[in-house]
């Protein structure tokens, strides 16, 4: 008879605690329990350093620390930078603490002293809410066919984009992307030939630019290129380097060779073209228009002179 042996990954925790002989005692606990702890820090600031050398599954977080930040000031900044799940332990709850703990996004709170399995529970249940927290943001930010970032993640993460090209005197450029002809091409070989094109375009464009650029999936066949920190003639050189390369992308489907595709570009850049998002997407759109006007297969930079 044949054995199949499963075995799971350890959950990884990080404490959070001044209290050296508690923090020992916590972390031999939890090496019982099948976790696998991190390290043991004292204040916020080592916390912060911790999740930077090796990110835990979970952080387990004291309220009262050493430092000047207090474990509910830790745990919101953890929060906010790393997406990763914090769960008070502590033995300190009067009423305002707790309506901090509340407002400050934890997945859950344990007062000392606390029973072993209600401990490796609450963690195990704090984890999984989590995963299932971010599973539905990803879905919510991405589009299902190609995976790439959706319009409604592009509206809001543009928005931040902005503030901090204002706030480091930045240019934010931006490359609309149209395939030329689709409609002919779902036309002649079928309309799932045509979501493998927007597929492959789509991880072409994804795999060609950096990973602070944004590659999104704004409608159809459409697709933009967000690019933080990124001059309009940088990106202009980008775009015809991304318009070279699809169209000598062979493709492939169902035993059958496609003929090839191309792009039409427009490229637009804050502050020169733009003022705000909605210009800039707007001012891209534009150039995309005349780059099709013109003939397709072509990227067009926008008019300089109406921002
Ligand atoms: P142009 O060069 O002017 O862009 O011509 P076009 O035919 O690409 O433009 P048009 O906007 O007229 O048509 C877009 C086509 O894209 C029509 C639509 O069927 C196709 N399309 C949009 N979304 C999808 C999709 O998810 N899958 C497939 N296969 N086709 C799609
Ligand atoms: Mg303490
Ligand atoms: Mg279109
Ligand atoms: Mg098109």
């Amino acid at each position: 008879m044949e054995y199949i042996c499963i075995v799971m990954a350890a959950f990884k925790v990080l404490i959070v605690e001044d209290e050296l002989l508690i923090a020992r005692d916590l972390s031999q606990t939890l090496k019982r329990q099948g976790f696998h702890v991190t390290k043991i820090v004292s204040s916020a600031q080592a916390a912060l350093d911790a999740i930077e050398a090796e990110a835990p599954d979970i952080v387990l977080m004291d309220i009262v620390i050493k430092g000047e930040k207090d474990g509910i000031d830790a745990a919101s900044i953890i929060y906010q930078r790393y997406h990763l799940p914090v769960l008070y332990l502590t033995a300190y709850a009067d009423e305002e603490t707790l309506n901090r703990v509340e407002q400050s996004q934890a997945y859950g709170y344990l007062l000392k002293p606390f029973k072993v399995k209600e401990l490796s529970t609450t963690i195990r249940i704090a984890i999984s809410k989590h995963q299932q927290v971010e599973q539905l943001e990803w879905q919510r930010c991405r589009d299902g066919l190609t995976g790439l970032f959706n319009r409604i993640y592009l509206e809001e993460a543009i928005v931040q984009h902005f503030q901090q090209a204002e706030r480091y005197n930045w240019p934010v450029s931006l490359i609309f992307i149209d395939i030329d002809h689709f409609k002919r091409f779902n036309d002649t070989y079928g309309h799932d030939a045509g979501d493998y094109v927007i597929k492959s375009v789509g991880y072409l464009l994804q795999h060609s630019v950096r990973q602070v650029d944004l590659v999104v999936r704004y409608g159809g066949e459409e697709i933009i290129v967000l690019l933080p920190n990124c001059s309009v003639n940088k990106a202009a050189e980008i775009a015809d380097n991304l318009r070279l390369k699809v169209s000598s992308l062979q493709l492939h489907f169902a035993n059958q060779d496609l003929n090839s595709v191309t792009i039409s570009l427009g490229v637009a850049s804050f502050p020169l073209q733009a003022s705000d998002s909605l210009n800039l997407i707007k001012a891209a759109d534009e150039a995309l228009y005349k780059a099709k006007q013109n003939g397709r297969n072509q990227v067009v930079v926008a008019d300089s002179s109406s921002p």
